[in-house]
């Protein structure tokens, strides 16, 4: 019995220590749940098969790589920095988890207030929203989706992708935060409407539940990649954050000599940050941009005198953490959003 306990304890463990990062979402109802309109079948293999080999070939990709422990989010908002493989299967997961959320049997068909609002500022009423969706959707030639994204000033935007790409990577022209996911790969719709992909885009708009793309939208308002995307066009906070990534990524993976060798342009880089024009969206006093700028400014110095005094590494990347964090203030500029703080090993 004992024993018994034992090797169950062992086989937790080692489960535990064998879990995946990136996991397949259950869904909300039953695969039947969804007809007429998306057959059982489809929503059978559409996520157990099709969906599940994103995740698990997601998993793959990254393991044993240094970005293993990294949010979805993070990696698709930087996916120009990693391969085809990753690109396409975090785009798969994503975009998956994102559809089945907003698909609901019973679905609330009244849209807030706010969202109300946002969608006649840019499309007049829901129903021509659906109409200018439709058209883009059967206009994407092949596999791909189509979206209904909150850009960073703050407006809606009809945009498509194609294949598993979508709006939050940055080989985008079109960026923002999807709100509505509309999957127009064949194995969405072929078992029940074969190649009459207009059909499943009128029906599908049956299972479309409003008040969880009315959650979607407010929530997109206060997200960290909100203020991301608003960074964008910050020229001198995206020429800085290279230099600082570059810098700790290399000393995180050992390789001290950018560390040791560029902290005279990222100090230069710093006073040229601190001295450029905040973006407008950027400019209240909310972000305290200001404050955040003095103080990079200030341990960028205080860095690079470290190494023009040869400090030990030790030291050097203690102030490299520092700064570091007070860079974690300024969204985009690391690349983590729901989980970061990876602590280097002192040697
Ligand atoms: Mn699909």
């Amino acid at each position: 019995m004992k024993k018994l306990i034992l090797l169950l304890v062992f086989i937790t463990i080692s489960n535990l220590h064998e879990a995946q990062k990136h996991v397949l979402p259950k869904l909300g109802y039953e695969y039947g749940a969804y007809e007429p309109f998306i057959d059982s079948q489809t929503m059978r293999v559409h996520h157990l098969k099709h969906h599940q080999g994103y995740v698990n070939k997601l998993n793959r990709a990254l393991k044993g790589t240094k970005k293993e422990k990294e949010s979805l989010n993070s990696i698709l908002m930087n996916i120009s920095m990693y391969n085809t493989a990753v690109r396409n299967n975090s785009g798969g997961h994503y975009n998956h988890s994102l559809f089945w959320e907003i698909l609901n049997p019973k679905p609330n068909k009244q849209a807030s207030e706010d969202l109300m609002r946002g969608i006649s500022k840019s499309y007049e009423s829901i129903g021509k929203l659906k109409e200018k969706m439709n058209l883009e959707a059967a206009k994407r030639f092949g596999s791909g989706w189509v979206w209904l994204i909150l850009q960073a000033n703050g407006e809606l935007k009809i945009t498509s992708t194609a294949n598993q790409d979508n709006p939050l990577m940055d080989i985008n022209k079109d960026r923002g935060i999807p709100i509505i996911a509309i999957d127009v790969w064949e194995h969405a719709y072929y078992l029940k409407y074969q190649n009459k992909r207009n059909d499943y885009l009128g029906a599908i708009w049956n299972l479309i539940d409003w008040g969880i793309v009315s959650d979607n939208y407010i929530k997109a308002f206060s997200s960290p990649i909100f203020q991301e995307l608003k960074t964008q066009n910050w020229p001198e906070l995206n020429i800085f954050r290279n230099d600082l990534s570059h810098i700790y990524y290399s000393a995180e993976s050992e390789n001290y000599e950018p560390l040791k060798t560029m902290t005279k342009e990222l100090m230069m880089k710093a006073i040229y940050l601190k001295n450029s024009e905040i973006p407008k969206d950027l400019r209240s006093d909310e972000y305290g941009y200001h404050v955040i700028l003095n103080k990079i400014e200030k341990q960028s110095i205080e860095l690079h005198d470290l190494v023009l005094e040869h400090s030990s590494n030790k030291t050097l990347l203690k102030k490299l953490n520092t700064m570091h964090e007070t860079f974690h203030q300024v969204q985009g500029v690391c690349k983590h959003h729901d989980e970061h703080y990876h602590e280097f090993k002192n040697k």
